[in-house]
Formats: C-alpha cells, structure tokens, sequence
C-alpha cells in the first residue's frame, strides 16, 4: 500500500506522468499563482524580464543548478537547454524567459510556452504545451502530427536534424482545474503562444510556425512580415555590429544567384538575420528585380532550401510594400485646384451660398480697384 507521503515522494522524483494521467493535487501556490492569472496580473507584455517564481514543475531546489532526470532513456535532456536567455534568428534581438528560474527547467514541465531551434538551419519554432515537455516533444521527434510545414522541415529541408529545446514562459499552475484541462488557461496559453511566435517573428517563411487560425479576416490576406510588431531601434542585439552594408548603385546581389551565393557566405547562426538586413538595404525596385529572379531559378532548379529562402525574400518585399485596402479606400483624393476664401462680414458671409468662378472673380476685381481707390487722396480722409 502506498500512504500519500509516499505517492509524493515518487511524484518529486518525477515519474513519467502520462498526457492522460491524472493531474497532480494543486499546493496552495499554485492555487494562488492561476488566481493572480485570471485576474490579469501576469500580463505577458509587461512581465516580459520578469522571473515570478512557480512550483507547477516540482519541488524547488534552493542551488541554482540545472535539473536532469538522470534517465539514460530519457531524449529530452541532452536538447533541453537550461538558460533563460535567448534571441530570434531572424531579428537577434534577445529575450529572458518569463516566470520561471533556472533550476525550475526539467523535461518533465507542464503548461508553458517553448521554442525550438533547428541545429542543422537555425530556424524557429514556438510551441505550448499542457501535457509534460518529454511527451511533447516525443511527439515533434516521430513528426507525424502536428503543424506541417514543422514535419516537412524535419523531415525533407533539414533530413534528421536535431533541435535544441528551450522554455520561453511558464504559465501558472499545471493547465488543470478540478482534475479537467482548464479552458481559460488554454486560451491563455494561446495567447501566450501567438505573443512570442511574433514576437520571435516564428512564422513561415521567416520560422516554422503556421499563421494562427484565430486572426481576424482583414489580415488574412496580410504579408506575414505585417503581424509582427515593429523592432524598438534600440534593442539588445546578439550582434553589436550595426553598418549597414553599402549597396552599390548598380546592385549585383538583385540576381538571386548572387544574392543567395552572398547569402551562404553567413555563417548559418546569423544567415536569416543577414537576409532581412541586406534587402532592408536595398531599393524597392532591386527587391522587385531579386523575387522575379529567385522564381524564375527556382523553376529551372529546385531545391527545399532554396524555396524557403525565396519565400522569405517574397514576404520581405510584399511586407515593404503593402498597403491596406481599407486605408487606401478611406484616402480621398486631394482636389486640383484649391481656394481659400475667410468669410468674416455679414453682407460678405450673404455671398457663400452664390459662390462661383465669375462672381469670385468679379469680387476679386472689386477689391482689387477698392484698394486702388483707398490709396487716393480723396478716400483717405
Ligand atoms: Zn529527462
Ligand atoms: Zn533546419
């Protein structure tokens, strides 16, 4: 017979917890910590930095040193990475992980958002998760669920090729209330989930992400590059080097040969990041010139690669670009000539509403000869 003091004790030890098995009794922190987030206090945008301890993952250990399972089965470890910092691969700007210390990260973690980077390519992807990281992420090493454009990178861009695993947010709690997958923290994990997959710019072509179903219709038909929230020009940079790159006027990165052979000469940590600066630097009508190219050489040869990087060279240009159809419709059309005539006498104020071209002109005339008469002796009293 197992006494409850026991069944705890396995439970800090961390038994494989299955997605289907019951969810652990909640301790009064965590009772406490889901309350904070349905009242709003964690607000993502504003906790960004912020490291609010939570205990959803296990007992907390009073070092600061990393956790492993110390199981030799275990595929999840060796990946997972325990550090709270990290960057985007197309942008290098860097970011903290929010709610959650060092030693809190174990590949048994529940509810949490997570990102993960290609070893071979670099390219991102940002997942949430209710059920524990190890199964999660067993899920993403078989590849045959889940979002597809991450299955085809695994499996046809980058054959085999491993990711390293990293916890962006810890949500409150463990996504359960009353032995049930809470609703409202599923929503807000979605959110959560949306939040950084902009944030980290995740989204194909720039990362492995779907576009989130729960946007509104008007930005459907958006470039990707339009959903992500604007660079503050004075981020934290993984690289302090900020020149610009001088393009010639006579710009021979517009072939995309050239441009991708460039391109390759990154290293592989850096490459996306240097895309997006290179065509930041180039006039409109060489990136006009570099996405015809880029189409026409990937008829003649194609390869997966290749066909991201035009993808992500087509979103950069369209995102330049764009311009949304309800503000152009809204934009009127300024008139040819205009006239600006201040009315301030009452018999003058009589002649608004007979305005036209003759009588405007014959009032100008008028005044014009007034004027002329006011300067005569006689008039000036
Ligand atoms: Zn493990
Ligand atoms: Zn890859």
């Amino acid at each position: 017979m197992i006494t409850r003091s026991k069944a705890r004790s396995r439970q800090s030890l961390g038994s494989v917890a299955s997605p289907r098995a019951r969810p652990p009794r909640r301790t009064s922190t965590q009772k406490r910590t889901a309350q904070q987030s349905s009242e709003g206090v964690i607000d993502g945008a504003k906790a960004v930095g912020g490291r609010r301890s939570s205990l959803a993952g296990g007992r907390k250990r009073s070092t600061g040193q990393a956790r492993s399972c110390n199981s030799s089965n275990c595929k999840t470890c060796p990946d997972l990475l325990h550090s709270l910092d990290f960057s985007s691969n197309i942008t290098g700007r860097k970011f903290s992980a929010i709610n959650i210390h060092i030693h809190e990260i174990h590949c048994k973690l529940q509810n949490f958002i997570y990102l993960l980077t290609c070893l071979c390519c670099n390219i991102q992807y940002v997942g949430e998760t209710i059920i524990p990281m190890h199964s999660r992420m067993n899920i993403h090493r078989k590849g045959k669920t889940g979002c597809e454009i991450a299955i085809n990178h695994f499996t046809n861009v980058c054959p085999g090729a491993k990711f390293s695993i990293r916890v962006l947010e810890k949500l409150p709690g463990n996504g359960y209330k009353n032995g049930k997958r809470d609703k409202e923290m599923y929503k807000y994990r979605l959110e959560r989930e949306d939040f950084w997959m902009k944030k980290l710019r995740t989204i194909y072509p720039y990362g492995l992400n779907e576009k989130s179903k729960d946007m509104n219709k008007k930005s459907l038909n958006w470039p990707v590059g339009k959903l992500f929230p604007p660079l503050a020009r004075h981020g934290q940079r993984e690289t302090e080097n900020r020149n610009r790159t001088k393009v010639p006027a006579l710009n021979p990165l517009k072939h995309f040969l050239n441009f991708e052979q460039n391109l390759m000469s990154f290293p592989v940590l850096i490459r996306a990041n240097e895309c997006r600066r290179l065509l930041d630097s180039f006039k409109i009508k060489d990136i006009r010139f570099l996405v015809t190219d880029s189409k026409k050489v990937l008829l003649d040869s194609y390869n997966e690669s290749r066909n991201y990087w035009c993808d992500l060279i087509q979103d950069i240009f369209l995102t330049k670009t764009f311009q949304d159809e309800e503000v152009k419709r809204k934009k009127k059309k300024r008139p040819k000539f205009m006239f600006l005539l201040i009315l301030s006498t009452k018999a003058l104020t009589t002649l608004n509403s007979l305005l036209s071209c003759t009588i405007l002109m014959s009032l100008i005339l008028f005044l014009k000869n007034f004027k002329m008469m006011k300067s005569l002796p006689l008039f000036t009293g």
